[in-house]
């Protein structure tokens, strides 16, 4: 499926919608509809079990949005947190300077607006066309600085953003674990080595944002930070390289659409800098999803320096003071929900000639995990048992009751949503009709094959059946 078939799934099928669409929308921004929601939230907490719950070395928190603003500046935000924009002198469009030259063949990750100036004049003088993406003319402005930052103002009567009343919506989420990797020490039996996770929202002013939800100005990510002696930082960094490759292929990643892409220029900070990158054919290849980087000491340094609080740790093992080196993995919520989607959708032609589209998704990540149909909307007998068997069920899976046109069709809009099992209620499950008495249809996603089950089965299939986070 191409990038447009999926954005217009997702809103036919109520998963994303477009931000204020009746005032012609918000660049950048999406809206989650009631299956988005659950899917994203599935991911979520599937994450959350992998990294929080299982280890008990780490811990999670949930930091504010807004932090004081010497923050961005001890952690190198306000001075290079920017992307090189170029613009389109006939077209107008706003160009991520970067992302065109990789067209080109130059990898411009992490270069200075200088180097991409420089890089641009070079390619010229070697008579390369350097067009715009939009409209293919050559009259592009040189690149310049664009800080990604959003800024606002709080607890001032004055609109005016000053030095005095100016914050910024957090860029990532990490700066609010640095600031409480004390408080965590402090407050719990944690010592180093230890990690502190958080998911939440995060804030970029990006130049382009025409990815559907792969790019967009508010976001959420979900990071951990692990905290250790720089000694066993390098085999920490493997451990955590190979749990996270690991967990997307244990959610239905096949691992041959996903690579490794290993950062040759680094933050000055990083001494190893590698991303997961997923095969997304609707964006054009593969793209990072997640990245992992060795941290060093930069983060908690710059903030013992700036803050002047003392960040170092004694380890009584080793009887010296040190600041811990930071070991981060860091995904995106939204772009890891695109991903799942984007590997489960499929199109798929039926023997008797029909067609249909299925999210062919892990049960643990589908928005809805059983839907109950009664056979037919107009038999009272019917509705009653088959409401009964969903009040049942749905008090330990999130199930959904749909008595709306034929059965093919309620298969069909389950199959959709990503509904591993559908439950019918017919004529034999109430004893009207004597063969298979007492006992429902379930019908497998996949497979599509139905089993007959007895009423009284139902909770020990599903238990079986439907694995659990
Ligand atoms: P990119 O190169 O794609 O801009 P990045 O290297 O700036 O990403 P990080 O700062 O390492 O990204 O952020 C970690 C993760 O957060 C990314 O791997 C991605 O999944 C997610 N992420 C970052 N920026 C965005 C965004 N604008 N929209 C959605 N997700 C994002």
């Amino acid at each position: 499926m191409d990038l447009q078939d999926i954005v217009s799934f997702c809103k036919r099928r109520g998963f994303i919608y477009p931000s204020s669409e009746i005032y012609g929308g918000l660049p950048g921004v999406y809206d989650y509809g009631p299956y988005g929601i659950e899917l994203k939230n599935n991911v979520a907490a599937a994450w959350w079990k992998h990294v929080v719950h299982n280890n008990p070395d780490v811990v999670g928190i949930d930091s504010g949005i807004f932090m004081h603003p010497m923050t961005w500046k001890a952690s190198g935000h306000l001075d290079n947190f920017d992307d090189a924009q170029m613009d389109c002198k006939k077209c107008k469009a706003r160009i991520r300077a970067d992302i065109m030259l990789e067209k080109y063949g130059v990898n411009a990750d992490k270069f200075t607006v200088d180097e991409i100036n420089q890089t641009v004049q070079k390619l010229r003088e070697d008579k390369v066309q350097i067009k715009c993406p939009e409209c293919g003319s050559t009259e592009l402005t040189e690149a310049r600085r664009f800080n990604l930052m959003v800024k606002s103002n709080l607890g001032s009567p004055t609109e005016a953003i000053t030095d005095e009343n100016v914050v910024y919506a957090r860029a990532e989420t990490c700066q609010g674990i640095y600031l409480n990797y004390k408080n965590i020490l402090n407050s719990t039996r944690q010592k180093v080595p230890f990690g502190i996770a958080q998911i939440g929202k995060a804030f970029r002013n990006e130049i382009v944002v025409k990815q559907f939800i792969f790019r967009t100005r508010e976001f959420e990510q979900m990071e951990m930070q692990y905290f250790v002696h720089p000694d066993d930082a390098g085999k920490v960094f493997e451990r955590w390289r190979q749990a996270r490759w690991d967990w997307y292929v244990e959610f239905g990643i096949d691992p041959s659409h996903m690579r490794w892409y290993e950062h040759q220029k680094l933050a000055h900070y990083a001494s190893a800098a590698f991303d997961i990158e997923y095969d997304f054919q609707a964006l054009g290849g593969f793209r990072e999803v997640e990245g992992l980087h060795m941290r060093g000491d930069w983060d908690l340094s710059q903030h013992q320096k700036f803050s002047k609080e003392k960040l170092e740790y004694f380890d009584p093992v080793r009887n010296i003071n040190f600041i811990p080196n930071v070991v981060e993995t860091s995904a995106g919520l939204n772009r890891g929900s695109l991903v799942f989607m984007h590997e489960a959708l499929k199109e798929e032609q039926l023997p008797n000639d029909s067609k249909r589209t299925v999210l062919k998704i892990d049960p643990r990540l589908a928005p809805v995990k059983i839907a109950v149909f009664p056979l037919l909307a107009n038999k009272p007998a019917l509705i009653e048992l088959a409401e009964k068997v969903f009040r049942s069920l749905n008090k330990k899976h999130h199930c959904e009751f749909d008595d709306n046109g034929n059965i093919g069709k309620r298969y069909r809009r389950q199959d959709e949503i990503g509904t591993p099992y559908c439950v019918t209620v017919d004529f034999s499950s109430t004893g009207e009709q004597a063969e298979n008495a007492g006992t429902v249809t379930i019908r497998n996603r996949d497979t599509m094959q139905q089993d007959r089950v007895g009423l009284d089965q139902l909770d020990q299939w599903f238990a079986d059946k439907l694995p659990v986070l």
